[in-house]
């Protein structure tokens, strides 16, 4: 029963919600009220800043595709679980690289190096060639998933692609890691407030 002991033995009336056990008076949680849910007293703006205060790594997710490969720049990647082995990172619902994950259903986080700033750069512009011609340039080879690995990295993590969960604008994708490999690259390139970073 739900509910808890008022501490008294009964006397008198008791309510028609209430037990009666070993004599005491045992009466059921009033049912919660939700308190009103507040409206939101910040901008976008502001929450980006705030949230921008958050330091992460940065990385660029490649998935293979039939028109040739995709990437994207990336921040929300985390390590979800040792046992098993999986990753996440979540993408705009309604972007191209959403699309190309969810075709691939495989995918690897490169996770950059303290030089390659101009990566994160090329990989988050909105006019970025697609397919091929957006590695033409970039050292990399292909790896077992089929996505591109990119050179110079502080190390890589390929997955195939387990579940996705769409929240709010964006949806969550989690990979069951199948390859790791440790990169070349001194230390790694960090973001935080919209600025780039070394260690
Ligand atoms: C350090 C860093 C970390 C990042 N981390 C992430 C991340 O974790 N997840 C993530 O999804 N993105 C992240 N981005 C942004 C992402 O790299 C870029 O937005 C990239 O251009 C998306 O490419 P796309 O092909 O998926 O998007 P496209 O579908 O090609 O969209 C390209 C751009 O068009 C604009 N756009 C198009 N439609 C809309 C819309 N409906 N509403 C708002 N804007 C729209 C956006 O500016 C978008 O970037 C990050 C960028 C940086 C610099």
């Amino acid at each position: 029963m739900t509910g808890w002991f008022d501490g008294t033995a009964s006397v008198g009336t008791v309510p028609p919600d209430a037990t009666m056990i070993l004599g005491h008076r045992f009466v059921a949680a009033p049912t919660a009220q939700p308190d009103p849910v507040p409206a939101p007293g910040f901008t976008s703006r502001q929450l980006r800043d705030v949230m921008g205060q958050f330091a992460t790594g940065v990385t660029v997710v490649t998935m293979p595709g039939e028109d040739g490969p995709s990437a994207v720049t990336v921040n929300s990647f985390t390590s979800l679980s040792l046992d098993p082995a999986l990753a996440m990172v979540c993408l705009r619902t309604r972007s191209r690289s959403a699309t190309d994950l969810r075709a691939a259903a495989r995918f690897a986080v490169n996770i950059l190096g303290a030089g390659q700033a101009e990566l994160c750069r090329l990989f988050a512009s909105s006019d970025r060639p697609s397919g091929h011609q957006a590695f033409a340039r970039v050292p990399h080879r292909i790896g077992r998933t089929g996505a591109p690995l990119l050179d110079g990295t502080v190390g890589h993590v390929e997955c195939l692609l387990e579940s996705q969960v769409p929240v709010g604008d964006h949806t969550i994708f989690v990979g069951a890691v199948l390859a790791i490999e440790a990169g070349s690259a001194d230390g790694p390139l960090v973001f935080h407030g919209g600025k780039y970073f070394t260690t």
